[in-house]
């Protein structure tokens, strides 16, 4: 626990499940004031919303699409107007699907952007006026994954999308710096949330994800959930401009695993 970040106020995007709703969760042992967004999932955020104040902070569920400018402007202004500001923005928000890559329609290509991509972006945006506005010492944390660095055939668009996230957060570490505002990157691995649980209830592809993990075992959505907490804190206050992985090991080549190679 971090008692610095008691009373702190996070927008947390994708709150309603998987690793958006273990941040909430975490944020709300943390003591800290929560905007939960969600898109459609509105019972999720509610869900959300009682995790949170049950372990000891406040939250309000705000319905909003983070590809869209008026979404997130309309997240800050819930901020402000329930909770008095903004201390920490979390750009969680994603999705993702498969196409052959030569067979990927153009709106499904715009769609992972939009959201992946542009909302990070549109979400960064919105933080960031924020805090220069106001003087403020601002945080910022995206979720990228491993494949901002790993390539995923079939999946080029959400690979795309996720290396885009990996040089913008690092642009605009750069670029705010002397402001104060940090901005980090957390890079999960395979991680058991909704947008996998079609492939890890399967025993085969469960194991196949498995063998590519030198921890040999698929992550919980609350070890990403510390490292954002750890990142939103002061004891990462010398950080900036990174991606964290939490992948149990997936971006260390594993198939050199024992030798090989
Ligand atoms: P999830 O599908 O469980 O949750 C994604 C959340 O984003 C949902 O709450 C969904 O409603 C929300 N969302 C989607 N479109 C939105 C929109 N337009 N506006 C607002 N909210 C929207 O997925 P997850 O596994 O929890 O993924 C969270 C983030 O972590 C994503 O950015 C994903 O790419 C990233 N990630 C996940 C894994 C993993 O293994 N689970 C690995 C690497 C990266």
């Amino acid at each position: 626990m971090y008692p610095e970040l008691q009373n702190k106020v996070a927008v947390i995007t994708g709150g309603s499940k998987g690793i958006g709703n273990a941040i909430c969760y975490r944020f709300g042992e943390e003591k800290m004031n929560v905007v939960v967004n969600y898109n459609s999932d509105a019972s999720g955020a509610e869900e959300a919303v009682n995790l949170i104040k049950k372990a000891g902070g406040n939250a309000i569920a705000v319905k909003a699409d983070v590809g869209s400018e008026d979404g997130n402007l309309h997240l800050l202004e819930q901020a402000i107007n329930t909770f008095g500001g903004l201390d920490i923005w979390v750009n969680n928000a994603g999705m993702e699907n498969q196409y052959n890559t030569h067979e990927l329609p153009l709106a499904e290509w715009e769609k992972v952007i939009n959201i992946n991509l542009t909302g990070v972006f549109l979400g960064s945006r919105t933080a960031l006026n924020y805090f220069v506005k106001n003087g403020k010492k601002g945080n910022i944390i995206n979720m990228s994954s491993v494949h901002e660095q790993i390539p995923w055939p079939t999946f080029a668009h959400y690979a795309a999308s996720k290396g885009g996230v990996k040089l913008f957060t690092q642009t605009i570490a750069m670029e705010y710096a002397p402001h104060n505002i940090r901005v980090n990157s957390i890079g999960p691995g395979a991680i058991n949330t909704p947008i996998n649980a079609k492939k890890f209830a399967d025993p085969k592809q469960l194991e196949m994800t498995t063998s590519m993990v030198p921890m040999q075992r698929i992550g919980d959505p609350a070890e990403v959930a510390a490292v954002a907490a750890w990142l939103a804190s002061d004891q990462s206050s010398y950080v900036t401009g990174i991606t964290l992985f939490v992948d149990g090991g997936m971006t260390l080549y594993p198939s050199f695993q024992g030798g090989r190679g």
